[in-house]
C-alpha cells in the first residue's frame, strides 16, 4: 500500500473519532442489540430500523476505545440502506480485512482497518459494533416504545 493510502486510511479513522456518524440512541429503532468487548473494556449499542428486509436507519451508541468507536460509526454509514444479506457480505469482507491485512480490490473505507491484523487483539475492537449490528438483524422485533437503556 503506498504511504498516500497509508495517510488516507488513518484519516477515515481519526474522522469517525473525532465526528462520529450516526451517533446516539435510535427512537424509531425496531432492533437492539448490545455488543461488550470485556478484554478492552468496549461497550457498544447497535439501534436499526428495519424495514422489510432493508435496514432502513441505523445508529450506534458506546465506548471504548478508538478503533472500537470508529469502526461502529464507520459501519453504520456502510450499513445504511443494506438488506441484511448485504450486510453479512459487508461484514465478511471487512473480517477478511482485519484478520488478513488483506486489501479489497476497490479502494474503500473498509481497508482503513487492515492495520488492526497486526494486532490480534484489536480484532475484537474493530468487529464489536459489526457483531452488535448482525444480532441487531437475527434478533426479535423490540418495539422501540419498551426498550430500555439499563447502562
Ligand atoms: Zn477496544
Amino acid at each position: 500500500m503506498s504511504s498516500e493510502l497509508t495517510e488516507l486510511y488513518q484519516q477515515v479513522i481519526l474522522d469517525h473519532n473525532r465526528r462520529p456518524r450516526n451517533r446516539g440512541r435510535l427512537p424509531t429503532a425496531n432492533r437492539v442489540a448490545h455488543g461488550d468487548n470485556p478484554t478492552c473494556g468496549d461497550q457498544c449499542h447497535v439501534y436499526l430500523r428495519l424495514d422489510g428486509d432493508r435496514i432502513a436507519e441505523i445508529s450506534f451508541d458506546g465506548s471504548g476505545c478508538a478503533i472500537s468507536q470508529a469502526s461502529a460509526s464507520l459501519m453504520t454509514t456502510q450499513l445504511k440502506g443494506k438488506t441484511a444479506a448485504e450486510a453479512q457480505e459487508l461484514y465478511r469482507q471487512f473480517h477478511e480485512i482485519v484478520t488478513t491485512g488483506k486489501e479489497p480490490e476497490e479502494i474503500s473505507d473498509l481497508a482503513a482497518f487492515a492495520g488492526v491484523h497486526a494486532f490480534p487483539a484489536r480484532i475484537k475492537c474493530a468487529t464489536l459494533g459489526w457483531h452488535a449490528a448482525l444480532n441487531a438483524l437475527k434478533g426479535e422485533p423490540a418495539p422501540a416504545t419498551t426498550e430500555t437503556h439499563s447502562d
